[in-house]
């Protein structure tokens, strides 16, 4: 379940990553010594019922009439409940 929020962050030096992060707490890239900036915050925001980031290739249509999209790894529609048919291979 996604009970931890990640963030995008970047250093000085442009290296990027995504990762989990808790408020007030320095992170620094073990390669360059940088500290890392948040620059965004990944959707879903937590808790949400889906562990995956809210990108294109994470995401299909639930196929309701809402037609929103709905992560991957959830087997239910987090919009109208409906039971999500299996991802075909
Ligand atoms: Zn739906």
């Amino acid at each position: 379940m996604g009970q931890t929020q990640r963030y995008r962050m970047r250093t000085r030096g442009d290296r990027e990553v995504i990762r989990v992060a808790e408020p007030g707490t320095t992170y620094v890239d073990r390669e360059g010594g940088d500290e890392f900036e948040v620059v965004g915050a990944v959707l879903p925001m937590a808790p949400s019922p889906s562990d995956l980031p809210w990108a294109v290739e994470n995401l299909r249509l639930c196929g309701c009439s809402l037609e929103q999209l709905v992560p991957k790894d959830l087997n239910d529609c987090m919009h109208c409940g409906r039971r999500l048919p299996a991802i075909e291979p």
